[in-house]
């Protein structure tokens, strides 16, 4: 027998309108590519989306064909998120730190046919377009009168010209809520990037999801800075749970150095912001030289990788904020699990409690996960075993689009490349990722505990650990490290800092080579692959 509820599709085009119509009036603040500050409200945001869906209307645009974007955190990304999507089309935000070859690629892959950008990405456009066949209409997300005379770029029409022209009245067509909605590349360390295609259910499932309490705890009484970009996972989604609450949203634009967040988080008054470690990194640099605090910001969510302890310590100890630990991945949506303690840790001493928060947390409604060893069977959640992690549910990849890769799960599972533990709790711990983890003697040590330990000490910026090949240990672990400005440390007072530490002392790395910068990939991980290929010289102390 089926229910007898009504049958409404999970559509992105209802996010907008239930913001426009709830919370008309709420704030969208952006620091624009332009240099100022712009302020509007989420009825325009609503009103502009529309013209916008009339503009690709106008361009014969057909249901499902894909708009690029490489833009900023901004308010006419916003305007596509919603414009593009809830008209039936995909949108397909293209990250501006890949190489301007492997943004060519990407655009032919997916098959593109409007491209918009952000003036300060003119410059990557000029490289790319006369490889991009594909694309049929240029746009600058500019007003008119910024739009360069001699771009070379054939036809290029500045955004706000292109939809003024429009009335502001449209019908959101009614979708099926399975049809996809917008798509994004996978930072691609191996072979070529695979796309994740998102569907309007998926996209919707997880903003509902991602606003819980114990997830991003998002509501209308909120000022939210997403600093993560829109142009990776979504921004992690917040665009979408922003217009679920009603919440204020603040955009970075192009500035993102400590003073320009840090000034930016005051002057809008911003209580909760999402960021990978980097940039935090950044902000933290800027204030306590200083000596500033914060006055509203009490929650932070840090993910993309693992976030170091002493960072969590800092937002804790020295600024009253909340870390949130998150972890996910563009195959799912990216969030996978948030961590946030039970009501039983609430009694435990900090070190303990600490413990727990430095995991990347528990899993998420609508995300399974588990974890297996070598030989494929589930290892137990004991907080010990570690294995491959897998994962399901409805907002994680089935397939790359165009079947790239051919099929990527086992048994209904998709596999993350992480290799984590999971306690009887339901935490999980990520130790690794599968290629990146070190085997002394038979042995796994964690790259992700090294590092952080290194980055412990006062002296340390980023620290990088790999493993290099050794003739009786196959591997031993040696830890690459950037120091701050101005700080000394050297490397015998580092090794003997692990020592001081909770780490075995097979563990502790073998050396510490000074380096002035780790390699970052595109999305700011840091790049082991590249890192190994600069130290491919390197030999350990006593080895030949
Ligand atoms: P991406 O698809 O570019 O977002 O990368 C996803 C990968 O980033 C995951 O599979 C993890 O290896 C890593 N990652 C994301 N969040 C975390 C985290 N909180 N701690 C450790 N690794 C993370």
């Amino acid at each position: 027998m089926l229910g007898l509820m009504q049958h409404q599709p999970l559509l992105i085009s209802t996010l907008i309108e239930f913001a426009d119509r709830h919370h008309g009036d709420g704030e969208i603040v952006s620091r624009r590519v332009e240099g100022d500050i712009h302020r509007y409200t989420w009825r325009d945001v609503a009103a502009r989306s529309r013209r916008l869906a009339r503009a690709l209307d106008g361009e014969k645009l057909a249901p499902g064909e894909r708009v690029a974007t490489i833009a900023w955190n901004g308010y006419r990304h916003l305007e596509l998120y919603f414009g593009v999507s809830g008209s039936g089309r995909v949108l397909h935000t293209i990250n501006p730190r890949l190489h301007p070859e492997q943004i060519a690629w990407i655009v032919g892959h997916a098959e593109d046919r409007v491209l918009c950008f952000d003036m300060s990405f003119l410059p990557i456009v000029q490289a790319v377009h006369a490889k991009c066949p594909t694309v049929r209409k240029w746009v600058a997300l500019c007003d008119a009168d910024k739009l360069p005379a001699d771009s070379g770029i054939p036809g290029l029409v500045s955004y706000e010209s292109w939809i003024a022209a429009q009335p502001d009245s449209y019908h959101w067509p009614e979708l099926d809520e399975n049809t996809a909605s917008s798509m994004c590349y996978t930072s691609g360390t191996t072979g070529n990037p695979k796309a994740a295609l998102y569907s309007h259910r998926s996209t919707t499932l997880h903003a509902y999801a991602a606003a819980l309490p114990d997830v991003m705890n998002l509501s209308a009484r909120d000022s939210v800075l997403p600093v993560v970009p829109m142009f990776h996972v979504n921004a992690w989604g917040i665009p979408y749970s922003a217009a679920l609450t009603g919440c204020k949203l603040v955009f970075p634009g192009p500035a993102l150095d400590g003073k320009s967040v840090y000034e930016l988080i005051e002057a809008e008054g911003v209580t909760y912001a999402a960021g990978v470690p980097t940039v935090w990194q950044m902000l933290l640099g800027h204030m306590k030289p200083a000596g500033l605090k914060f006055s509203k910001l009490n929650r932070t969510v840090i993910g993309g990788s693992a976030c170091p302890p002493a960072m969590i310590s800092a937002f804790q100890d020295d600024y009253g904020v909340q870390v949130l630990h998150a972890w996910g991945m563009t195959e799912m949506s990216p969030l996978g699990t948030l961590c946030t303690l039970k009501n039983k840790h609430l009694a435990l001493p900090p070190e303990q409690q600490m413990k727990i928060r430095l995991k990347q947390g528990r899993a998420i409604y609508g995300v399974d996960m588990k974890i297996v060893g070598d030989d494929g069977k589930e290892l137990p959640w004991d907080g010990k075993a570690f294995g491959d992690l897998y994962v399901k549910g409805p907002w994680v990849v089935r397939e790359y689009f165009k079947g790239e890769g051919g099929d990527p799960l086992v048994d209904g599972w998709f596999p993350t490349g992480d290799v984590a533990t999971i306690d009887a709790d339901g935490y999980m711990q990520i130790t690794d990722r599968s290629k990146d983890v070190i085997k002394s003697g038979g042995e796994w040590i964690s790259s992700i505990d090294i590092e952080n330990i290194a980055m412990a000490h006062p002296a340390v910026a980023m620290a990088a650990c790999v493993g290099m090949p050794h003739p009786k240990w196959d591997e031993r672990p040696v830890v690459a490290v950037v120091k701050k400005p101005g700080a000394e440390v050297s490397k015998d007072e580092l090794l003997d800092f692990y020592k001081t530490k909770t780490v075995a002392k097979w563990q502790v790395p073998d050396d510490v080579i000074f380096v002035d910068a780790i390699p970052l990939g595109a999305t700011g991980k840091m790049l082991k692959t590249k890192l190994r290929e600069q130290l491919k010289d390197y030999r350990l102390p006593g080895t030949s």
